[in-house]
C-alpha cells in the first residue's frame, strides 16, 4: 500500500501532461488542459499520476485522428473533480459501467488493433476507491468521451 500523504495534484497532473505532450502531438490531437491550481489530496502523488496517464493513454487512443484531448482540473460541489475528455466514436450506454472491470473491452476486434488487455480502467478504479474517490464516464457516441475523477481535498 502506497503511503499517504498531501500532496499538489495540479502540479502532479501538470507534469504528467507536459511528459505526454509529445505523444499527443506526434498523434496530430490537439491538447487542451486547464488546471485549477493548489489543489491538494491525501494519498499517493505516483498513484494519481497512474489513473491520469491511463486515462490520457486511452483518449490517445481512441481519439481517432486529428481528434482533440481536453483535461479540466477544478473544484465542483465540495469534492476535486478531474476530466479527461477525447473525441472519437465513443462508448455506447450499455457498456459505460462494465469498462471498469478487469479485461472488459467494448469492440474487441477495433480494440485489439489498439493493443490494450483491457486493465487500464480496472486499476484506474482500483487507485481511485483506495483515495475514497469515484471514477466515472459519460459518452455521446461519435462526438465526446468524458471520464470523471472526483476525490476529496
Ligand atoms: P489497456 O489494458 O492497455 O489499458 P484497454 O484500453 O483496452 O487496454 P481499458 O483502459 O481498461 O483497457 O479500457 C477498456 C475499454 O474501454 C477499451 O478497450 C475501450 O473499448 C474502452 N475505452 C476506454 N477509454 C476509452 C475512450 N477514451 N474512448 C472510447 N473507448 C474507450
Amino acid at each position: 500500500r502506497a503511503i499517504q500523504v498531501p500532496f499538489d495534484l495540479s502540479e502532479a497532473l501538470e507534469s504528467l501532461i507536459l511528459t505526454m505532450e509529445p505523444v499527443i502531438f506526434e498523434k496530430n490531437l490537439s491538447l487542451d488542459y486547464r488546471l485549477e491550481p493548489g489543489l491538494t489530496v491525501t494519498g499517493s502523488s505516483e498513484q494519481m499520476k497512474q489513473v491520469a496517464m491511463i486515462l490520457l493513454d486511452n483518449a490517445v487512443k481512441y481519439a481517432g485522428s486529428k481528434g482533440s484531448i481536453e483535461v479540466q482540473l477544478g473544484r465542483q460541489k465540495g469534492h476535486i473533480l478531474l476530466a479527461v475528455s477525447n473525441t472519437g466514436p465513443g462508448i455506447p450506454p450499455e457498456h459505460l459501467d462494465k469498462i471498469f472491470d478487469r479485461f472488459y473491452r467494448v469492440d474487441a476486434s477495433r480494440s485489439r488493433q489498439k493493443g490494450g488487455y483491457g486493465l487500464g480502467l480496472a486499476i484506474a478504479k482500483s487507485i481511485v476507491e483506495q483515495h475514497r474517490g469515484k471514477i466515472y464516464a459519460r459518452s455521446t457516441p461519435n462526438e465526446t468521451t468524458t471520464f470523471y475523477v472526483q476525490l476529496n481535498g
